[in-house]
């Protein structure tokens, strides 16, 4: 299943409107095939996996359920398996597509197949937040990103902020963005920036999530327009990433949106605008986040925090 994982990540950022499933046929102890879901999301993990192996008698590790609808994109992973006399099938997560749902496990064992259920499934859910955002709460999961000083500012009184962080902080927060279907910034950040967006890492250049303006427009030509969060929320896009600025980062915050927050922390004293515009709030909020172990990035640290729900 960890080789699944591994695989499954190939497709994160690549694979919607499908989720970014991994595949591993074993049989006699070797690994026969090997899959995950292509980019667009068709053909999935299981499909790709089978191609080209005798799979008679083996095990099959998915790290989600495999589907039980057929579509006009493909036939459905579950029939696949059966058709191919697999024995065995082990999956991570449950598929809470309400078309699957627990049907494609129960399709495989009428069909005589041993379904192991649930291993590894919170790596396989956390891997597939999107789609388990959109399945569950029917909106992104929304990734919120700053680049912050000690003292929580993004720039300096003046407005000037170009790079606080160093080239390590910036390389990883354009794998950030490789692993997003949409990039999300405001009309602000915008006008002064110009960010270009893309992914300069080597042999990921393809992989730029789809930009989106939140907030006044015009949009520039190629991008999504979203007026306000409800139009963010209706994008139908998995994995959410916000790049700026503080107004949006607030008003995110200020409506609960955020379900992950990468801060980017680089060793120096502004004194200037804070990363966060007023929240206006007169209590101490209910909200509490969990802390994850901080990395090390060149001269800057990444602190990661996820919301707990
Ligand atoms: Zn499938």
């Amino acid at each position: 299943m960890g080789a699944a994982l591994a695989l499954a990540a190939r497709g994160v950022g690549q694979s919607w409107p499908n989720p970014a499933v991994g595949c591993v046929i074993v049989r006699g102890g070797r690994v026969i095939g090997r899959g995950w879901t292509q980019k667009g999301g068709r053909p999935h993990g299981e499909a790709v996996a089978l191609e080209g192996c005798d799979a008679r008698g083996a095990t099959a590790y998915v790290t989600l359920e495999p589907c039980a609808h057929e579509s006009g994109r493909g036939p459905a992973c579950a029939d696949l398996l059966i058709e191919a006399g697999v024995a065995r099938v082990v999956m991570a997560a449950l598929d809470p597509d309400p078309r699957t749902d627990g049907a494609g496990a129960a399709r495989l064992r009428a069909a005589g197949i041993e379904v192991v259920t649930g291993v590894r499934a919170g790596e396989a859910e956390a891997q597939m937040a999107g789609f388990f955002s959109q399945m569950r709460r029917q909106r992104p999961h929304v990734t919120l990103k700053l680049a912050l000083s000690l003292d929580g500012c993004l720039a300096l009184a003046d407005g000037s902020s170009r790079w606080i962080t160093g080239a390590r902080a910036r390389a990883h927060a354009h794998l950030e963005r490789a692993r997003a279907d949409v990039i999300v910034v405001g009309s602000g950040t915008l006008a002064a920036d110009r960010p270009r967006l893309d992914v300069r890492l080597a042999g990921l250049e393809g992989r730029a999530p789809s930009p989106m303006l939140l907030g006044r427009g015009p949009a520039p030509a190629g991008w999504q327009h979203a007026a306000d969060l409800a139009g963010l929320c209706g994008s139908g896009a998995h994995r959410m990433l916000v790049e700026g600025g503080a107004g949006v980062a607030a008003s995110l915050l200020d409506a609960d949106l955020v379900d992950r927050l990468l801060i980017y922390r680089a060793p120096m004293v502004l004194g200037g605008r804070p990363g966060v515009g007023a929240l206006g709030l007169d209590a101490m909020p209910h909200g509490r986040w969990r802390a994850h172990p901080a990395i090390q990035l060149g001269p800057d640290r990444l602190e990661t925090f996820t919301r707990i729900r």
